[in-house]
């Protein structure tokens, strides 16, 4: 198989259960950050990518003036370690089997995945942060819930520091995850959140995301974000018109 397409079904199958809910096919079209498939042009990719260019709610955003709010403190229930790490050749991706859950009120999320981004997605007051960690969860009905956590640099997260110690170098490499790779590892103390009604920040951009941005960033290791920038030193879609949508604050 020639190495792309190969490449390609490793992608599509890593993503599938997200793809699957936004009804889109595991032979995704090729993409990039920069250059002639950059983000720029993702619209004109598919039929199903077409949003990344006339969406309305696209992410990521620049979170500026938020307004409190009372919302549901998030549930985590993350009791399982990842099962399988990939380079799906746009980041690098942690795969999750059943076990492990986010509630909102009375809604319940399974964790299908987290992955990183370098820099950060988002923005706060228009300053960006080294990287962001998404944990990308899913309701039954679908619709997607994904946890972004904003990464400064300062002392070492020793489950970030696994996963770039152990990652596969290759795109289309996928290794058995590391018994240390635990989510809650990767979580801050301060459980605060913006939300906000966006997309997935990566073709097919589909606006089926309830963003929850925690307020408070991890410390992670500078030695281990530029382990990860030799891979990936730029993954990240630019901010997206924000088009009037409220940016809800909890706490
Ligand atoms: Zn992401």
């Amino acid at each position: 198989m020639h190495r792309r397409n190969a490449l390609k079904a490793l992608t599509g199958l890593a993503l599938c259960p997200v793809c699957a809910s936004a009804g889109f096919a595991a032979d995704a079209p090729h993409w990039s950050y920069e250059g002639a498939e950059g983000p720029s042009h993702w619209g004109d990719l598919d039929a199903a990518s077409k949003v990344c260019a006339v969406g309305s709610q696209q992410s990521p955003i620049d979170i500026r003036d938020p307004v409190r709010a009372q919302l549901p403190p998030i549930g985590f229930t993350w009791s399982k370690p990842a099962d399988t790490v990939i380079n799906n050749g746009h980041t690098i991706q942690a795969n999750f089997t059943d076990g492990n859950s986010i509630t909102l009120g009375k809604d319940s999320y399974k964790l299908l995945q987290f992955h990183f981004h370098r820099p950060s997605e988002h923005t706060i007051d228009g300053k960006n942060f080294p990287m962001e960690v998404h944990f990308v969860h899913q309701h039954a009905s679908g619709g997607l819930a994904v946890v972004g956590v904003l990464m400064a640099t300062g002392n070492a997260n020793p489950v970030f520091k696994k996963v770039v110690s152990t990652m596969p170098a290759a795109a289309g490499q996928s290794i058995k995850a590391d018994a240390a790779i635990n989510p809650n590892g990767m979580l801050p103390a301060n459980r605060a959140y913006y939300r906000y009604a966006g997309s997935l920040t990566t073709p097919p951009c589909a606006e089926t995301v309830q963003w929850l941005l925690l307020t408070t960033p991890i410390q992670v290791a500078e030695a281990d974000v530029a382990a990860f920038a030799k891979l990936y030193a730029m993954n990240a879609r630019p901010v997206q018109k924000a088009n009037r949508r409220d940016v809800l604050r909890s706490g």
